[in-house]
């Protein structure tokens, strides 16, 4: 890959993960086990890369969505024992014993069925799921409590699950306003866990994710399942020295001036306030940004912020650069991400058009270049010429 060829790429700065994975690490402190959740290409960033990144820097056990991601950090030859986060078919089950991956047990059914596929080849690695107000995944314990355990203890009685684990997700309320929501969830799952060991049943336990483990230490446990933490797109954890591993560039393409009064771009939505000098940007909506966000959308180049300017198109935009005069074609453009030097945060990017961070990076497509940015020493290098 020629990176002077392209019209934008996404950088993923594996120090900065490594920084990251050391300050999780530190909250979760000696008893909480942090489980590096890869989910959906770790949110398209690249599974493989960051699993392998944060396995080298001791995460002990990762975690995907369904079987064909889990295989697929297989095929790349990663060994950690890898916990899927949804409920797999029976016939993964002979696939996931060979291979170490764990599997939610969603329900008793769930269970009979994963015990019936396991007995022929050998134990299964379980957790079990509950749900205690998410109404998602998992056997629903609220106002059920009696008969959610009579289930555990019928599933935990099967001979070829392990049920190593008790987990649950919790909704997530972002606004700090409705945070008593998380406290009310966070009790009931402790809650239940204690109902368990009444009846002898203790597992270890887990439904942190990244927002909570950083706001409810106190509610840590033997697990947390955390991606935006080693990612550092969660919110206030940057006093800690926690960065945003990803940016996405893009480079000036062309520069022209525009009369004022002249329209800019599709639909003729923007007319120029003045006579400005604008240039033509290598990045559109086709590659993941959002369509009808150009009011207060802004971008860096030279250290400095320009606003964008008209409807973006598939594959360019337009920005103001009247204000910075020294811009040459070819220069590069951070779009967002981590910027030295006062670039667009993800965070700031998903709040111009209330969207989320994680939702910011996982929609850039698949096409956009992945470009890994300081690999450890003796690591295969993704790094093309010219860079890093
Ligand atoms: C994605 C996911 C996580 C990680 O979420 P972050 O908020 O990005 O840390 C944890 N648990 C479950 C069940 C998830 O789906």
């Amino acid at each position: 890959m020629r990176l002077e060829e392209e019209r934008c790429w996404l950088e993923i700065d594996l120090e900065k993960l490594r920084r990251n994975a050391a300050i999780v690490e530190g909250l979760a402190g000696p008893g909480c086990t942090p489980i590096g959740v890869v989910k959906t290409n770790c949110y398209g960033l690249g599974a493989v890369e960051i699993a392998r990144e944060l396995a080298a820097c001791g995460c002990r056990i990762l975690s995907t969505a369904d079987m064909a991601e889990a295989l697929a950090l297989r095929r790349a030859g990663i060994r950690e024992p890898i916990l899927l986060l949804g409920p797999a078919a029976p016939e993964s089950v002979e696939a996931a014993i060979r291979e170490n991956i764990i599997l939610p047990v969603v329900d008793l059914e769930h269970a009979l069925l994963l015990e019936r596929a396991a007995a022929p080849c050998g134990r299964l690695r379980t957790h079990i799921k509950v749900d205690v107000g998410m109404n998602r995944l998992g056997i629903p314990v609220n106002g059920r409590e009696e008969e959610a355990r009579e289930d555990i203890r019928r599933v935990t009685a099967l001979p070829h699950l392990t049920n190593e684990g008790l987990m649950t997700h919790i909704s997530g309320m972002q606004d700090p306003a409705l945070d008593h929501l998380n406290v009310e969830q966070l009790e009931r799952f402790s809650a239940f866990g204690d109902f368990l060991a009444e009846i002898g049943i203790c597992l270890p336990m887990h439904c942190e994710s990244s927002m909570l483990f950083l706001s409810h230490p106190e509610y840590h446990q033997q697990f947390a399942r955390l991606t935006s933490a080693y990612l550092g797109i969660e919110k206030g954890y940057e006093p800690l020295g926690a960065r945003c591993v990803a940016r996405l560039c893009t480079r000036v393409l062309q520069i022209k001036q525009v009369k004022k009064g002249d329209c800019i771009g599709y639909w003729m939505t923007y007319a120029a306030p003045r006579d400005m000098t604008v240039a033509v940007l290598g990045v559109g909506y086709g590659d993941g940004l959002v369509r009808g966000l150009t009011r207060g959308a802004h971008m860096l180049i030279r250290g400095r912020r320009v606003e964008v300017v008209g409807k973006l198109s598939m594959s360019f935009s337009v920005a103001d650069i009247t204000d910075v005069p020294d811009v040459r074609l070819g220069d590069e453009v951070t779009v967002f991400g981590e910027a030295d030097g006062g670039g667009v945060s993800i965070r700031e990017y998903a709040e111009l058009y209330g969207g989320h961070p994680c939702e910011v990076i996982a929609m850039l497509k698949e096409h956009i270049p992945r470009v890994y940015l300081h690999p450890r020493p003796g690591a295969a290098s993704k790094l093309p010429a010219g860079l890093g």
